[in-house]
């Protein structure tokens, strides 16, 4: 049986850190559009100080990698989006433990541990146009398979561009946003995808 060590859960982040600054600047535009327009910088930084920590801490437990990206997600990020991903990855580090490996397949455990961190700190339901609606699909079809994870969480971000997000924002400035994909959802998508094609190839 495969196993998934620190060194392999470090090496993932490393990926989707990879795959966020491709998409930095796309997922900007998606937040100019109704938001601030900084999530693709909160996510490719974010996520590029994750990866290196993670990298620091890959000779110790999958726990410590993951919250060694936890800590330092959450200090290069200002943005919402930083503690949304900092709870997620400490609770990934939660699920798989302080152990130096765990059996690959059990690596769609960390995207449902994941989901749960982002739900329980942002208390975001489905339906209203956050990363949740990319992350809970995903977490749901965890049993199927990454193909299977990767193609709900898919779905559930091209079902954002008909919703209007309600929360902190005028009805007015919302709609504007109808017809495009919420950038939170996008990024997930790619966060998603960057794991579990990663996982896959181990
Ligand atoms: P900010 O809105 O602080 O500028 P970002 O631009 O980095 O933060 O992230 C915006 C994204 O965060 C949104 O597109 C949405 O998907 C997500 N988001 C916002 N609030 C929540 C929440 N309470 N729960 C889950 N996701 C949220
Ligand atoms: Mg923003």
């Amino acid at each position: 049986m495969s196993e998934f060590t620190a060194a392999d859960f470090a090496a993932s982040l490393a990926q989707v850190a990879e795959t966020l600054a491709e998409h930095r600047d796309e997922l900007c535009r998606l937040d100019g559009i109704v938001g601030d327009g900084d999530h693709g910088l909160a996510m490719a930084d974010g996520f590029a100080a994750a990866a290196k920590a993670a990298q620091d801490a890959a000779g110790g437990t999958l726990a410590d990698v993951g919250n060694a990206a936890a800590k330092a997600l959450l200090n290069a990020v200002g943005a919402s989006s930083g503690p949304l991903y900092a709870t997620a990855l400490m609770r990934a580090a939660k699920a798989a433990g302080p152990r130096a490996m765990m059996p690959l397949e059990e690596t769609p455990v960390l995207i449902a541990a994941m989901a749960e961190g982002i739900v329980a700190r942002g208390k975001a339901e489905e339906g209203e146009r956050t990363m949740v609606d990319a992350w809970a699909p995903a977490a749901r079809a965890g049993s199927e398979g990454f193909a299977a994870m990767r193609a709900a969480a898919a779905a559930g971000a091209e079902a954002t561009r008909a919703m209007v997000a309600t929360k902190g924002r005028t009805s007015r400035l919302a709609e504007r946003a109808l017809g495009h994909i919420d950038p939170g959802a996008a990024s997930a998508v790619l966060v998603i995808d960057a794991l579990t094609r990663h996982w896959e190839s181990l």
